[in-house]
């Protein structure tokens, strides 16, 4: 197969013929993009459109080096702007003038332009770098987990410090173009379409794009050596799934696993509308964690997520994210309601599917599965607060408020919703809160009641509310003499419920 060498345009940026920010009036960005769970996270003062990373990395040495062209527009007159970052910078360059920079606290590069930059004016930063990412420690941690024959970025909400600079939130969504240089013989997968790979000297460049908005902590970097399987689904999206040479007697079952990543995404397809991007896939790099991560298009797995056989309800889980959590994604890491419920009852609807119980009986498991005193119940799913922002709650307690909705509004309004909101809020940036005006617009029903008791209530939901929402209303002729919250209440367990719960580690930090 020929490659094409693709030259992304960069043209608009020389035709506006920008009125320079007087000096006097210009201010510096804020150092973060103002989130409710994470301050110093992301900045203030622009938005990016486009990250071009042209990078070399040495798996012997862990030494990645590159540079960086980010394309963004000012929206303030600025005097000076920060990057997320924690690697060295060697130089930055603003506009095609060298920049004066500093590097800030543990993740922050600051830069100061030669001249200020005008509000609504595009302009280009070129950072050069390197450095030794498993080596540097941000709050004692590194996101970049080193493997025997290379290294991976892939983490939530930290996992762009350690490989490129960013504005590091999801509210500054942009395109990509990922184009890493690696040893012959060695890998480097991305996000999105593989575009070329070119061999020089005994070095092979992998470039990849990822033509529609990307959150940043969705963007992941795996390089190591990979058995690469591809494909074209029935609507010709190419797929690509990579898997580390070192998964040994587990390599099976992983790719029994991931290998279905098309008929998950065309399955999803049915009940969330249009697969939002242009490639498709998964890699199970040779790493020690236990998570899976939704990075787009290209979801990373731990191998751990099959230690105990084939498991495609992580697929299932990642790829719906694709629709909840990465092309629609949340405004603020406190919303993770809007991706992390959603993916959990996609593996709920997936077991409905399968015969192996349904949503329904998954929601009345677990309601009755933790008595009131459980915990579990203190968590605010729509609003867990940042450390409990990946609490069981968030996914298990997050899929009965949407089984309540459902019993709610009816299957014909609940699926209308499903499929509705990734598809009219496809690439954009939305809140719980947001989530439950549109819910309420498509169905015509009051629902706020409804969304604080499942949603935002730190204790569980008593036996009159629950039967309100037909959670836990099959469960038991005597549950009106129990002690009114389900509690003693049998409810038998659904057969698929061990293949969800041994997802339950989808989401972690590495390296704490
Ligand atoms: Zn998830």
């Amino acid at each position: 197969m020929r490659h094409r060498l693709i030259v992304p345009t960069a043209a608009a940026a020389c035709l506006l013929l920008a009125v320079p920010a007087s000096a006097a009036d210009a201010t510096p960005g804020a150092p973060g993009i103002g989130d409710s769970y994470y301050p110093g996270y992301g900045n203030g003062g622009y938005d990016v459109s486009h990250y071009d990373l042209r990078l070399k990395y040495q798996p012997a040495t862990d030494r990645l080096e590159g540079t960086a062209t980010v394309l963004a527009t000012a929206t303030q007159d600025l005097s000076r702007f920060n990057l997320d970052f924690a690697l060295d910078v060697s130089e930055v360059l603003v506009g095609g003038r060298k920049a004066a920079f500093a590097a800030k606290g543990d993740h922050e590069l600051e830069i100061t332009p030669a001249a200020p930059l005008a509000s609504g004016r595009p302009f280009t930063v070129v950072v050069r770098y390197g450095g030794t990412p498993s080596a540097v420690k941000v709050g004692g941690f590194t996101s970049w987990l080193r493997t025997r024959d290379g290294g991976v970025a892939a983490n939530e909400p930290e996992a762009a410090w350690w490989w490129f600079p960013s504005n590091d939130h999801p509210l500054d969504k942009a395109t990509y173009d990922v184009s890493v240089a690696v040893p012959d013989g060695t890998q480097a997968i991305s996000n999105g379409r593989l575009v070329s790979t070119t061999s020089r000297l005994g070095w092979t460049r992998y470039s990849w794009r990822s033509g529609k908005p990307q959150a940043t902590y969705l963007a992941t970097l795996a390089v190591g050596r990979f058995d690469i399987t591809t494909d074209t689904t029935e609507n010709g999206l190419p797929v690509l799934n990579a898997y580390s040479k070192n998964l040994g007697a587990g390599a099976g079952a992983a790719k029994a696993s991931v290998e279905r990543s098309a008929e998950v995404a065309d399955w999803l397809s049915g009940v969330f509308g249009p697969y939002p991007f242009d490639a498709l896939g998964g890699y199970v790099p040779d790493v020690p964690t236990s998570y899976a991560l939704e990075t787009q298009t290209r979801p990373f797995y731990s191998p751990r997520q099959f230690a105990s056989g084939s498991n495609v309800s992580v697929v299932v889980h990642e790829l719906a994210h694709q629709w909840y959590g990465d092309s629609v994604s949340l405004k603020d890491w406190r919303d993770i309601w809007v991706n992390e419920g959603f993916a959990r009852y996609a593996q709920w609807l997936w077991s409905e599917k399968e015969g192996e119980g349904t949503a329904q009986e998954l929601a009345d498991y677990t309601y009755a599965q933790h008595p009131a005193e459980d915990a579990f119940w203190t968590v605010k799913p729509g609003d867990p607060g940042p450390d409990n922002q990946f609490h069981a709650a968030v996914y298990d307690r997050g899929a009965i408020a949407l089984q309540a909705l459902r019993n709610t509004v009816g299957d014909d309004d609940f699926f209308t919703i499903l499929r509705k909101w990734p598809t009219d809020r496809a690439y954009g940036k939305w809140s719980v809160r947001d989530f439950e005006v549109f819910a309420e617009k498509v169905s015509g029903k009051p629902l706020g009641e409804l969304f604080d008791t499942w949603l935002f209530t730190a204790s569980k939901p008593g036996a009159p509310a629950a039967r309100a929402a037909g959670i836990g209303a099959d469960a038991d002729a005597d549950a009106d003499a129990d002690a009114g919250d389900g509690a003693g209440v049998t409810v038998a367990r659904p057969k698929s419920w061990k293949a969800i719960h041994a997802t339950d580690t989808v989401h972690g930090r590495a390296g704490r």
